[in-house]
């Protein structure tokens, strides 16, 4: 039977647990819980990396405006540890506030580039501060030589890989793929929000993003197809905050598909749950 992973909830017990490991043989899958099987994929790719695999789970604070769901967010503690335990995990880093936030805390990582695309950042300006900053804890804390991160939340996966890159950190980013319900609707801890209706709504984002980039792909106009995306998402009920088409890498806008490669990005309310997606053209 697999063993319950070593449950860390502070730095000197983190590093005990961690002492006899080297940066080659640790992967780091960080989350804030409320794992589904996007989370698990994350884990799988770290197994194939690196004979420790530690996932974190912290709902991290400093990434939430105090109109988000920080208070509401869904925990799921002991379905979390059940499936750790049966992905074979080690070691789960599952620090409290005050251990990851002293009440003296007063450093900050302030990401841009990525991070003040205009995409996430327009509609949550603290956001990418707080993931940067926790991020960056994390891989201090850890000390892993991969990190797993889903191209689900697209924007932070190029907001951290530009952070890793820019402060010299040992460690390799590693992207992995969305994981999708059969419908298409990207896996999402938020799902559990939807209501019934908002459910049979939501695979809309994922059928637009695919026919515009198919669209896109066959040479058609870049702002037209997006107008009528944008439309589409509308009639499903949702209200849009944006449905973009940007430079994979750089997220800087793009008006042709000549202007590099291409990602598709939206993010769109229903009722008062927020979705993101994003695709490749
Ligand atoms: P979260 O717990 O939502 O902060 O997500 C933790 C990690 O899981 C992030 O790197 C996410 O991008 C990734 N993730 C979330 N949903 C999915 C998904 N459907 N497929 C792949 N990765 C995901």
């Amino acid at each position: 039977m697999a063993r319950r992973p070593t449950i860390a909830r502070t730095v000197p017990a983190l590093r005990r647990a961690l002492a006899k490991a080297d940066r080659g043989d640790i992967a780091l899958v960080p989350t804030m819980g409320a794992l589904h099987d996007g989370h698990i994929a994350l884990v799988r790719r770290a197994r194939r990396l690196a004979r420790r695999v530690v996932v974190s789970i912290f709902v991290n604070p400093t990434q939430f405006a105090p109109s988000e769901d920080l208070g509401t967010y869904p925990r799921t503690w002991a379905a979390d540890i059940a499936k750790l335990t049966a992905e074979n995990v080690s070691l789960v880093w599952a620090p409290t506030a005050d251990v990851m936030y002293p009440e003296d805390f007063a450093t900050r990582v302030d990401p841009a580039g990525a991070a003040k695309a205009g995409l996430e950042d327009k509609f949550r300006p603290h956001f990418f501060g707080g993931v940067a900053t926790v991020c960056t804890k994390l891989f201090t804390q850890v000390e892993p030589g991969f990190a797993l991160f889903g191209e689900k939340d697209y924007q932070q996966l190029r907001v951290i890989t530009q952070a890793v890159r820019d402060l010299d950190l040992p460690l390799r980013i590693v992207p992995v793929p969305t994981v999708r319900e059969k419908d298409g609707l990207a896996l999402s801890s938020r799902n559990v929000y939807l209501s019934t209706d908002e459910r049979a709504a939501a695979p809309v984002l994922y059928r637009t993003l695919k026919s515009s980039a198919s669209r896109i792909k066959a040479g058609e106009v870049i702002a037209k197809v997006l107008a009528d995306g944008a439309n589409d998402i509308a009639r499903a009920g949702f209200v849009l905050d944006y449905l973009e088409a940007r430079h994979a890498r750089t997220l800087a806008s793009v008006t042709s598909r000549d202007d590099g490669p291409l990602r598709l990005l939206v993010a769109a309310r229903i009722g008062t749950t927020r979705l993101i997606d994003n695709v490749a053209v």
